[in-house]
């Protein structure tokens, strides 16, 4: 084909598709009398140029917003002197929220014939494998809404599934295995959390370390289940005890070692709050023979800091740990309050 030849075909095919993506009816003009044809989402063949002006018009009343045409490919061919094809693949996007049609490739092959001194439209065959279109409907847009509301109730319903999900696992990943409260992960957390917030507002932070008294002894003597058994229900004591304000977090630090994180108490509180825990800890009575009190008892540590700027969460561990040890020193099952 001569490239002046080409650039005709071009000029054609690129006047056609502008016409069409603008919905401007002008285009029916350019159809031949001699016309047939047929729309992709029909199984009619068209045969006279009123029908297919028909189709055209009821193609643009359906979707009348401007549509975006991605031309993929273009195949021009000189049949004769006076006829020409093209041969186009391309996406519509219609204007409208569609997660299928974009993705889909429409097929276009359409025969221009010179007639008079003009170049007609003679056969336009749109083939769009997506033969969905409902009764009265060019474009398969009825069933593409469906789709979309059905997909986006899908989305809705997975979206709300893996939220589900996330919490239930988050609450796992939060949860000591053992004994059912919070673990060391959470502890480590929540302390961040509250001590940048004591930090700001300037308001104690206490905290309560709790060590089991003699537990290697109690393993060796009832068995390391009957050791699991016992450390679950000083957990749920403590559970009970110990954390009974809004924003009171216990949680299992390690081994047969507790805390309560208590925000916004001072050491007197704090202090009070461990008394209950070691009273309810004694009134279980659990039997511990070999131990200085024939019971399970704990010792304690508490520690309370109004924290500076300058310091570390890590400070009140340290120093309730540190008071933890005194209060092993001093014979345990007993209190310890750090100094100031
Ligand atoms: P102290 O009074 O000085 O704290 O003596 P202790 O025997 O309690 O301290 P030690 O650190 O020597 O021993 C802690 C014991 O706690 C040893 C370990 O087997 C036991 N323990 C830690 N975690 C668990 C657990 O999950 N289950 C059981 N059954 N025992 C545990
Ligand atoms: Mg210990
Ligand atoms: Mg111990």
């Amino acid at each position: 084909m001569s490239p002046e030849r080409q650039r005709l075909v071009r000029l054609l095919f690129d006047e056609y598709i502008e016409m069409y993506a603008a919905r401007d009816a002008r285009l029916v003009t350019r159809f031949s009398d001699d016309f047939s044809g047929f729309a992709g989402s029909s199984d009619q063949l068209i045969k006279s140029r009123s029908d297919w002006v028909d189709v055209t018009l009821q193609d643009f009343a359906q979707v009348p917003g401007r549509i975006g045409i991605d031309v993929v490919d273009i195949f021009p061919q000189e049949l004769s002197d006076d006829v020409v094809a093209v041969t186009a693949f391309f996406h519509i996007h219609l204007p409208m929220p569609d997660v299928v049609f974009a993705r889909e490739t429409v097929r276009l092959v359409l025969l221009f014939r010179h007639e008079g001194d003009d170049w007609k439209i003679a056969h336009s065959s749109f083939s769009i494998p997506y033969g969905l279109a409902c009764e009265g409907e060019v474009f398969p847009v009825g069933r593409l809404q469906q789709r979309n509301l059905e997909l986006e109730a899908l989305v809705e319903e997975r979206t709300q599934a893996l939220a589900e999900a996330n919490q239930r696992l988050q609450l796992i990943s939060n949860t000591d295995g053992l004994t059912g409260i919070a673990n060391r992960r959470h502890f480590d957390q929540t302390l961040a959390h509250e001590w940048a917030r004591a930090q700001r507002a300037r308001t104690p932070l206490s905290l309560i370390m709790l060590d089991v008294d003699v537990f290697k002894h109690f393993n060796d003597h009832y068995g390391h289940l009957a050791g699991d058994k016992c450390l679950q229900t000083l957990a749920l004591t403590l559970a009970q005890t110990g954390g009974r304000r809004d924003g009171d977090l216990v949680a299992r630090f390690g081994g047969e070692e507790f805390v309560a994180l208590l925000p916004a108490s001072d050491a007197p509180a704090a202090l009070e709050v461990a008394r209950q825990i070691q009273h309810a800890v004694q009134s279980l009575a659990l039997p511990h023979e070999g131990a200085p009190f024939g019971i399970v008892t704990v010792s304690f540590g508490v520690a309370t800091v109004v924290p500076e700027r300058d310091q570390a969460p890590e400070e009140l561990v340290r120093r309730a740990d540190r008071a933890m040890y005194q209060a092993k020193q001093s014979g345990r099952n007993c209190i310890v309050v750090a100094p100031d």
